[in-house]
């Protein structure tokens, strides 16, 4: 079986993935908040994990891999919303969510095995906090229940950070019902006007955290092998859950993979900026998913990464010219795969991928996401097939070399040129690339 190594936050080490139960894996994706569209940043972790979960399906097999990624359904985010437009929480969250997975859908996202929603999870939420209570790591207030943080001495591991320096360093403004500041919300009472359950300390709602620790424990247990998520989430988020999880006794999640941050030509992306992008907004552009799929792939998902305008052109130019040669029915090379299991190296893939060709290619565009077998529409817009055309350079060219005289050479490059194909010439190969104004009619002389 192929060795997956995987640099896990918690140890800082590139780890061997080793199951805990043989030849099957459990992962935990933290997912959206469903009150808006996803972001190009939201985008780049579910495509990211997509990705290792699709090479933990090849290697693994498709029936020994189990995906949970949730969706955050109750989040005072939402309850703002709900207020701005006057509509129903349920219509906001049930429209959101199927958004979210049409939009992902469009980037070649599958979707995970179980995809929990955090209000079908309340009661499990309730026995976990109940737990906690009876363990000493948590305590209720006036309606709230807190996380005991210094119950907790491993508390900060994970993020690397000790709790006096987070005291040190943040202006927390002490609640009343709280013992320490750094303690955090397990449950809190709920308006009448928002979304509330009964519990032991009275009409509530869950705070975050809480939510992934019991729903990945009601799904895949008390341990299980990876644990993934943005870096943003990192602190408090995760550490949070390892608190919540390990406190009741868990050994919880044994790798986490935390996904750097996106850019935008450079720029934090911000409304203010205006370089602020849904993946509806790009879809509607006519920017294809698979595009948008490619440039986040062509960052490792370890390093913050940029979208420019520039790498999404370079992404729709060879994903024309790998469309038209790739053929079904092909394995995938193990150059791929060992970039992928080389801790996710996925710009590593794409690399390789640039030197297959035929069914090769299409086994190993398939595996990325990037191919289900048929052609996309916008890949197929023209037709033209310029391998053709790439000989007759090489074989002119090969003549010039002896012969001296490159007019022929220099006559076919200027007539691709003006058809609009890019040139590449190094010595050894001749590649031709349909730019964005590429007419084939004006090769019909050629
Ligand atoms: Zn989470």
């Amino acid at each position: 079986m192929v060795e997956i190594r995987l640099k896990n936050s918690k140890s800082r080490r590139v780890e061997v993935l080793d199951p805990i139960i043989p030849g099957k894996v459990s992962m935990y994706l933290c997912g959206p908040t469903v009150y808006d569209r996803a972001h190009l940043g939201n985008a780049r972790s579910a495509v990211a994990f997509d990705q290792l979960f699709r090479l933990l399906r090849h290697v693994y097999g498709a029936e020994n891999v189990t995906f949970v990624r949730n969706f955050t359904d109750v989040d005072d985010k939402i309850n703002a919303r709900a207020a701005e437009t006057g509509r129903e929480i349920s219509d906001i969250t049930a429209e959101t969510t199927q958004w979210y997975l049409d939009d992902m859908g469009a980037l070649g996202v599958m979707e995970p095995t179980h995809m929990p929603r955090a209000t079908a999870y309340i009661a499990e939420m309730v026995s976990f906090i109940e737990d906690l209570i009876a363990r000493d790591h948590a305590y209720a207030r006036d309606g709230h229940v807190l996380f005991r943080v210094r119950s907790f001495a491993e508390y900060g591991k994970l993020s690397g950070r000790s709790v006096d320096d987070m005291i040190a360093g943040a202006r927390v403004e002490v609640a009343p019902y709280k013992e320490d500041p750094m303690d955090f919300v397990l449950w809190k009472p709920s308006a009448d006007d928002i979304p509330g359950w009964d519990s032991p300390w009275g009409r509530g709602r869950p705070g975050w955290h809480i939510e992934c620790s019991a729903m990945s424990h009601a799904i895949l247990g008390e341990e299980f092998d990876i644990h993934a998520g943005g870096s943003d989430l990192l602190f408090p988020h995760h550490e949070n859950e390892v608190a919540q999880s390990c406190a009741a006794g868990h050994a919880f999640a044994r790798i986490w993979l935390h996904n750097e941050m996106l850019q935008v030509e450079g720029k934090k992306m911000s409304k203010s900026l205006g370089n602020f992008f849904t993946v509806r907004d790009l879809l509607d552009q006519g920017v294809p998913g698979g595009v948008i799929r490619f440039v986040l792939l062509g960052t490792h998902y370890g390093k913050p990464m940029d979208w420019t305008e520039k790498k999404r052109e370079e992404a729709e130019k060879t994903l024309r010219k790998w469309y038209d040669a790739a053929r079904p029915g092909g394995a995938v090379p193990e150059a791929v795969v060992a970039a992928l299991a080389d801790d996710l190296n996925t710009h590593a893939a794409l690399a390789e991928i640039h030197r297959l060709g035929g069914a090769d290619l299409g086994a190993a565009l398939s595996l990325m996401g990037l191919w289900d077998g048929t052609v996309p529409d916008w890949a197929t817009a023209f037709d033209v097939d310029l391998s053709a055309f790439e000989d007759r350079l090489r074989a002119a060219r090969v003549t010039a070399m002896q012969s001296k005289d490159f007019s022929e050479v220099d006559a076919l490059k200027t007539a691709l040129l003006g058809a609009g194909v890019e040139v590449r010439m190094t010595k050894e190969n001749v590649e031709l690339l349909p730019g964005p104004d590429f007419d084939p009619a004006k090769l019909e002389d050629l």
